[in-house]
């Protein structure tokens, strides 16, 4: 888990690392499936354990969907935030180039 900006949210949540989402992803699909329950009751499990791992207080299940670390690039030397895209040349925040090898 490693807190980073959001560029959906507009601020800094905590983003899963691989193993982390891989494990969020299982209890998201197992909630699709239960048909039986209301919304937050189907997500109760991915909430749970998306608020445990990282402290805050999410209530909805979609947003821990995309705060992942491997959707994003590093952080932007410059300005912090992160790269858009793992594969983004430019910062979307200042515009900074990325070095090759950074
Ligand atoms: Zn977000
Ligand atoms: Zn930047």
């Amino acid at each position: 888990m490693e807190i980073k900006y959001c560029w959906r949210c507009k601020l800094k949540v905590p983003m899963l690392d691989k193993e982390e989402f891989k494990i969020a992803s299982k209890l998201y699909s197992k909630a699709l499936k239960n048909t039986k329950s209301n919304k937050q009751e189907r997500f109760q499990e991915l909430l749970a354990y998306y608020n445990n791992l990282t402290g805050f207080a999410e209530t909805e299940p979609n947003a821990i969907m995309h705060h992942a670390i491997e959707y994003y690039g590093p952080d932007c030397v410059k300005c912090g935030k992160p790269y858009r895209t793992p594969k983004a040349n430019i910062c979307a925040a200042c515009g900074n180039k990325r070095e090759p090898n950074a």
